[in-house]
């Protein structure tokens, strides 16, 4: 994968990750934020880098705190250089599925297998469905972040 390609795929998961938080955030505060970002490319970090309030979990679903659990993941991966590798058979995940699901953990191949072994797999987010209970929740002021 080029430079490049990490970087657009970077960003994507920090859109998807806006997505879902301004959800719930002030609209006022979002859309400054959403005005920032797309003058300086770096603010997109901020809003992707905000730690998850009670509150805030409180306020979404399942499938969206799955999501952001599934992002974090991914850019945790970015940070240490084995985004982009599937968790399953090691090998490298094709760009296009990447870019169609930037946060996946498997390759087409082994994510056809796992749906069709669990049954309760998710093609469209790319991830197995887990329980909110697994989320370490950061106790810190989004103000603070
Ligand atoms: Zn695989």
């Amino acid at each position: 994968m080029t430079k490049k390609q990490l970087q657009d795929c970077k960003k994507r998961l920090y859109e998807e990750k806006s997505k879902i938080l301004e959800r719930y955030l002030a609209k006022e505060e979002t859309q400054q934020r959403l005005e920032e970002e797309s003058k300086e490319p770096r603010d997109w970090e901020d809003i992707g880098q905000m730690t998850y309030t009670e509150e805030l979990l409180d306020n979404l679903s399942h499938i969206e705190i799955n999501t952001l659990k599934e992002i974090d993941i991914a850019l945790k991966k970015l940070e240490n250089g084995t985004y982009g590798v599937c968790e399953n058979c090691g090998s490298e995940i094709n760009i296009e599925r990447l870019k169609a699901i930037p946060w996946t953990r498997y390759c087409a191949t082994c994510a056809e297998e796992i749906e069709r072994e669990s049954g309760t797999y998710m093609p469209s987010y790319g991830f197995e469905p887990m329980l909110t209970e697994d989320i370490e929740i950061e106790r810190e002021d989004l103000g603070e972040a």
